[in-house]
Formats: structure tokens, sequence, C-alpha cells
């Protein structure tokens, strides 16, 4: 298979001392990478890659200086929301080409929901799927989507969209798309099973989901709760069984003594005295406020229990300049903006208001022309109709939901309960503070 070399990455050796983290990156030198615990160089290594510059500069460091070990059990992870741009796809897509050489699993995940019973009544569980490197469509059923289909799938089974506060797209496309995958994973198993019943169609009754909702002291009207579920409703309701083999062809069985005595069934156990893995993930030097905070939380705290997280970008004082410098050596490259305002997906909330204005400005020219490869971006994550869309079919009306009001804000989307949403972008609405009470967006933790 044809691939990319590879040229100047950093040297990275495996020390048992600890060094304090250069003050300035320095590509000629040598640095020494340590494990926090001795034990740590015996488990499963993760990489979440997220798809940007740095989670790539980050891969090929790991790969080129044979940090990652297949026969560990280590394995690369991409998780497709389906709302990122073309040319971060085409860039994934690169990246795993390249990275096949080296022989490490690299695979591709979404999210999905199946349908099973719980308590006697049919429901939407949340789940995951492999994905192959090229976008569905009616001749490649197994490829993965970009059309926003992931992201929207999760917000009609939940029936709200994220904000800030509560970033349920983090946490359900990303954080626990990997961590259901790893369950299966580290189980060592050549096949994901098969998930949700075996009838041709939908088994679920809406009024009796409607009627769970009820119970459950949900206020959303009827109509309203019947119109957000159809999508969720809609999409496959079962998972195939997937063989590893099939989507990254190197696959072979591993055998690791950490994780003997540690599954229960097909799957990895989480929790305690579950599982442990090393996980890296592509934050540099210049964030020291999302370092500290993946510091904070390391080592096992809730939700977490196994996952020791090393940040190498961090510990080599990379910063972003460093990383274009990186690309810029290479012979191939993101070909996206290298300020990252349209990486990740696309119309992200989080990104900010100058960020949102600049991909505003980029993105409605884009929409109305063809990816080559995809095809026309309009209605897609590309495109903010779709933004608009999504925010107003699932954002929440509170008071249709009987809510009480406080201030001038009666929906919940996006922004909070911001009076601003993503159809005043649209107006050329000033997006004014905004951004000043936005977090970044950490989705690679
Ligand atoms: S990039 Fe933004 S919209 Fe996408 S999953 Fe992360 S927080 Fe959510």
């Amino acid at each position: 298979m044809p691939h990319f070399a590879i040229r100047d990455v950093p040297r990275l050796t495996v020390s048992r001392r600890l060094r304090k983290p250069p003050p300035k990156h320095d590509p000629t030198k040598e640095y020494q990478f340590r494990y926090r615990a001795k034990k740590h160089g015996s488990l499963p290594h993760v990489v979440k890659f997220s798809g940007g510059r740095s989670s790539g500069m980050l891969l090929f460091a790991l790969l080129e200086n044979r940090i990652l070990d297949p026969d560990r059990g280590d394995v690369i992870v991409f998780n497709n929301t389906a709302a990122e741009h073309p040319d971060t796809y085409r860039f994934v897509h690169d990246c795993m080409r390249t990275a096949r050489r080296y022989g490490v699993p690299f695979f591709q995940i979404e999210f999905q929901t199946y349908e099973d019973a719980r308590q006697g009544e049919w429901t939407r569980l949340p789940s995951y799927r492999l994905v192959n490197e090229q976008p569905k469509s009616a001749a490649n059923d197994e490829g993965f989507h970009w059309r926003g289909e992931v992201y929207e799938e999760l917000l009609s089974w939940t029936g709200y969209v994220p904000n800030q506060f509560n970033r349920i797209c983090t946490r359900h496309l990303k954080l626990d798309v990997t961590r259901n995958f790893l369950k299966d994973w580290l189980a060592s198993k050549p096949t994901i099973p098969r998930l949700g019943h075996y009838g041709n169609a939908s088994r679920l009754d809406p009024e009796a989901t409607f009627r769970r909702h009820q119970g459950n002291q949900g206020g959303v009207p009827k109509h309203i709760f019947l119109r957000k579920r159809a999508y969720v409703w809609s999409r496959p309701h079962f998972r195939p069984e997937q063989r590893y083999a099939h989507f990254f062809p190197e696959w072979k069985p591993f055998e690791n003594s950490a994780l003997k005595g540690k599954t229960f069934g097909d799957k990895a156990w989480f929790g305690k005295r579950g599982v442990e893995y090393v996980a890296f993930i592509g934050l540099r030097g210049d964030e020291p406020h999302r370092i500290q905070r993946v510091e904070e939380r390391n080592e096992g705290t809730a939700g977490y229990e196994g996952e020791h997280v090393y940040m190498p970008l961090n510990d080599m004082a990379v910063t972003r300049k460093d990383v274009n410098a990186f690309w810029e050596r290479q012979e191939w490259d993101l070909a996206l903006p290298k300020d990252t305002s349209v990486s990740n997906c696309v119309y992200c909330f989080l990104k900010g208001a100058a960020n949102l204005d600049a991909i505003h400005a980029r993105m409605e020219k884009a929409a109305k022309t063809e990816a080559p490869g995809f095809g026309s971006l309009r209605d897609t994550p590309c495109d903010l109709r779709w933004w608009m869309r999504i925010e107003a079919e699932y954002g929440r009306d509170l008071r249709a939901e009987g809510r009480t009001i406080r201030g001038n804000a009666t929906h919940i989307g996006f922004f909070g309960n911001h009076t601003f949403a993503y159809k005043d972008m649209a107006t050329g609405r000033d997006l004014g503070t905004l951004s000043e009470t936005m977090l970044p967006c950490d989705c690679t933790e």
C-alpha cells in the first residue's frame, strides 16, 4: 500500500530517569520519555489520534521511535463524529496509510446505537462500530460517515444538544466510544460481537417509549419527543459482528500478561482491579491549562480507572509553532489553516466568536462547492445551515416543556441559555463577548 515518507521526527527514547521538560523544543536533540511507574511499560498503549497536526506529529514520533508495539496490544484510534472537514478525513486517511507500515493496528470508530430489550421493553443503547477509511456510499457500506449522521444520531438519542457545561458530544462520541472499543480490543479476540436483535425491522414502540419518558418525569410534549427521536429510530437497529482483520489486514492476536484474568466473557473488565492501559494524547507544551486538567484527573480518578495518560509533546516542550515546522518539513500535510480553527467538528460551539466568524467566512464559499471524493458540502456540518437545523430540531424549548423561564432565555441550544444561536450567525449578528465565557475545545482528551 503506498504511503508517505516521514522526515525529521524528534528522537525519543525510553529512559529510567526523570528529566525536567526543556524550556524550548529543539528538533535536533534527543528526548527521554519516562514511564511514571515501571509496570506502565508493559501495559497496552493506546494512541488517541484526533486527526489534527499535533496528534499526527505525536503519532509519528511514537512510531518512528519504536515506542509502540503491536505484540503488547498497542492500538491507534480515531473517533469520527461525522462532523469533520473533508480535509481532516483526507489527513486521517494519509496518516492511517503511512502508519500501516509500522504494523501497529489503527482503527477509525464511530458512535452508533442498537436496539435491545431492557426491563421488558425495546430501547436504543449506545455502542460503536468500526469503519473503513473511505467515505460511506452505496458501494462502500462500511465507510465512515461525514454528513453529520453520527452526531445527529447522538442528539436524536439524547433529545438535547451539547453545550459547554454538558459536552455530551465529547463524552459519547469520543470518550465512551474509545472506552467501549477498548473493552473489546483488550479482550484480544479476532472480532467484535454482533449487537441488537435479529429481527428485520425495529421492534421499538414509540408510544411505550414516550410513556417511559413521562414516567421518568420528562416534560417534553409528545409531538416534540417523537420528532426528536425519529432520526435515531431510523438508524440501523443492530451492529453486525466485525472482524479487526477486515479493517486492518495486518491484525494478529496479542497476548499480554498484564491483561491476564481481566476479561469477563468477551470483554476486558474496567474498574477496580480491572485492565490498565497507557493513553497517549497530543497536548502540547503551550497548552498548560489543558495539561493541568488532564494531570489533575490522571491516575485513576472517577471515569478513567485504569487509564494512565502521557503527553510526550509536552515533555518535549513542543509548541504549535514546532508542530507547524514539523509538517512543513514533510511532503504532505493537513490542508487546513495552521491556526487549527477548522479542525475537529467544523462549527464546534467551543471555538469562540472570532474563530466561528472566520470559519463561517471560509465555509460559506466551500459549502457551495464539491469536495473531491466527497461531493457537495451543502447541508453537511461544513455548512452553517446544518448546525442551524440541528439546533432548532434538538435544542430544548423550555416553554413547551413547561419549565420556569428565567431572564430572556426560552431555549437551550449549543450556546447554553445564551440568547445567541447558530441562526444568529447567518444574519451577521455580532457574537460579542460570547467567546470570553467559553472553554477551549479539548476533544483530544
Ligand atoms: S469538537 Fe466540539 S462539537 Fe465536536 S465533539 Fe468536540 S466539543 Fe463536541
